[in-house]
């Protein structure tokens, strides 16, 4: 209903989005409330940064998502949403020191490319011309690729740092150097991690470090390559007790790339009544005193203009844009400042076709 909201009778909800945040919101007032959701979306698309790009049939995400997580819950809610593959055993997914297990073949019968594989993952980084496992793995592999002067070198630094650690470890940089040796940090850490956060290592707090790639270090990665070649043959272990997230080589996965779980969520969000607009660019927040009221949206293809009322609001949209869509007079003068200055990492995907 483009130019109004409501359903007459019913408390709305507005979101904005429909990424896997939105959807799950959608989803959950549907089945837990009677309030109706309205997904405003600026894009055509369904999933946010999760979704599969269909290009002449050939599916791509949006990088390489997996479905992996220490929650119970965000765990059963996904399968809710696409059950597992049929499997020869009996499924154990273990994490934060607890195991559950699922029952292999309850699928059976069913369309296989409606649910969840049991994926391994393949990360690689493209270094002195050749594919090195990523994240690292000080493997006998990785060792070799690096040749033998490198490797020295690394294990001279490595020991370097562990007898003679930087004391205080204020930056990502003295976190890094840390657990792998300055040679190792400046071989594969520094650029990637610039490259991808666009911050120099040094401005990068060390605590920022520790929750990002916690448990990884040297000792771990050794003991992780033990446990690879102990548990090859236990491809039904996808939980990895005590496994640290950042070393899962396993993990759920949609058949039709990771876009399909929530394809399958708004196709289910609409069946139960709420409502996807595509194509609607919230712009405008207004609020009286503390409550907002209303959102207005151009429509990107139409040019229209439309104001959406809802009793509640939800936003997956960017900070900064959110923030600057609204009254400043409402605004508190510091979080303008901090929203204005959010820095946003634009991100370039490049899928490649072969023929086969
Ligand atoms: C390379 C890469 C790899 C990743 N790998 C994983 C992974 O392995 N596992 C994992 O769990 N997560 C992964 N993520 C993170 C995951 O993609 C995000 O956490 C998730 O998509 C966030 O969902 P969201 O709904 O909050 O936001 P988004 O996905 O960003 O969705 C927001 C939606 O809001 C819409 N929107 C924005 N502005 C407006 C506006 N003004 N009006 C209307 N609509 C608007 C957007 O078009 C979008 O559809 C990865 C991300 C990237 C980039």
């Amino acid at each position: 209903m483009p130019g109004g909201t409501g359903v007459p009778n019913k408390r709305t909800a507005i979101i904005i989005g429909a990424g896997p945040a939105g959807l799950t919101a959608a989803y959950e007032l549907l089945t837990r409330t009677d309030i109706i959701p309205v997904i405003l979306e600026k894009s055509g698309d369904i999933g946010g940064i999760s979704k599969t790009v269909n290009y002449k049939g050939n599916r791509m995400d949006m990088g390489p998502h997996r479905f992996f997580s220490k929650s119970d819950r965000v765990m059963e809610w996904w399968m809710k949403m696409m059950p597992l593959e049929k499997t020869e055993d009996n499924i154990n997914i273990s994490y934060q020191n607890k195991t559950r297990e699922i029952p292999g073949g309850s699928a059976a019968g069913e369309d296989k490319s409606k649910m969840m594989l049991v994926i391994e993952r393949l990360t690689r980084i493209y270094f002195l011309r050749r594919f090195f496992t990523y994240p690292i793995q000080l493997s006998i592999d990785t060792l070799a690729k690096l040749g033998a002067w490198r490797t020295t070198k690394i294990m001279f630094s490595y020991l370097r740092a562990r007898l003679f650690p930087i004391k205080n470890e204020a930056s990502l940089q003295d976190f890094l150097i840390n657990r792998f040796g300055r040679e190792l940090y400046l071989t594969f850490f520094k650029d990637y991690t610039e490259k991808v956060w666009g911050i120099s290592c040094e401005k990068i707090s060390a605590e920022w470090g520790a929750q990002r790639i916690k448990g990884v270090s040297i000792s771990k990665a050794i003991q992780h390559a033990v446990k690879a070649i102990v548990n090859k043959t236990k491809k039904s272990e996808i939980g990895q007790k005590g496994t640290e997230t950042s070393l899962i080589e396993q993990f759920l996965y949609p058949a039709m790339g990771a876009g399909q779980m929530w394809e399958e969520v708004a196709r289910q969000v609409k069946e139960m009544g709420g409502q996807i607009y595509h194509y609607e660019d919230v712009q405008k927040i207004y609020a009286t005193d503390n409550d907002i009221t209303t959102v207005v949206t151009v429509n990107s293809e139409s040019g229209l203009a439309s104001s959406w009322k809802g009793d509640y609001f939800f936003s997956t949209m960017p900070v900064q844009e959110l923030v600057a869509g609204m009254d400043s007079s409402k605004v508190p003068a510091d979080v303008q400042e901090v929203a204005a200055g959010l820095m946003y990492r634009d991100f370039v995907n490049v899928g490649v076709l072969l023929k086969k």
